[in-house]
């Protein structure tokens, strides 16, 4: 078991003002919030136009996996954070034999912390945007906006639901069953680096063969 990891990251990652609540409402709200006010600049929207919306899920589908199977599993100049806060932290915290969070401060261990939501948006959407405005039309842009932050939002809820204990409302949801066992899998230290990358849908781990049920 992990019971000595986990008193260890809650001594020396989680810092005496963490509140998880905080840290739901920041992602959830300001999250949710930008991604309606993104949706309410759409106007007049052309049939072509609405295509922005399957193409962005189908890209973060494959930005989810390559992110994942890359940078979150491998040590990676720049991403060092990122490799840190997955592989080693995330991973050794919930393993497939003890999946559950005890208490809403454990949410430190499974939502992005702010400050890396904050530069995803900044470094890779808030450019894609801009370009896609200049190369195509301010609808583009604002569906793309709109569609990956909701993409993002299900990823967190999802990736929070599969960490509930199995006796909560959420965690007993057939959906959400099925994409835990995969997810779950993909937390045996063994599977870890060679399958189950899709944290949401497992479209790219089908494409890629590196899909794993169990
Ligand atoms: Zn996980
Ligand atoms: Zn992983």
């Amino acid at each position: 078991m992990n019971t000595e990891y986990r008193v260890e990251y809650r001594r020396d990652h989680v810092p005496a003002g963490y509140r998880g609540w905080r840290h739901l409402l920041f992602t959830f709200g300001v999250g949710g919030a930008a991604m309606v006010l993104s949706a309410s600049r759409v106007s007049h929207v052309a049939l072509l136009e609405w295509a922005t919306v399957p193409l962005t899920f189908l890209y973060a589908n494959f930005a989810e996996y390559w992110g994942h199977r890359g940078p979150m599993h491998h040590l990676t100049r720049g991403l060092r954070l990122v490799y840190e806060r997955h592989t080693r932290q995330h991973h050794r915290f919930f393993t497939s034999e003890n999946m559950e969070l005890d208490g809403l401060r454990d949410l430190r261990a499974v939502l992005f912390p702010p400050i890396l939501m904050s530069f995803f948006i900044t470094a890779f959407m808030l450019p894609a945007a801009l370009l896609l405005a200049w190369i195509a039309t301010p609808n583009v842009a604002w569906l793309f906006v709109a569609t990956s932050l909701a993409y993002f939002l299900n990823y967190e809820f999802l990736h929070m639901a599969y960490h509930l204990p199995p006796g909560h409302p959420i965690a007993r949801l057939g959906m959400i069953r099925r994409l835990e066992r995969l997810h779950r899998a993909h937390h045996d230290p063994r599977l870890m680096a060679h399958r189950n990358f899709n944290i949401t849908y497992p479209i790219c781990d089908v494409l890629f063969g590196t899909l794993e049920r169990r």
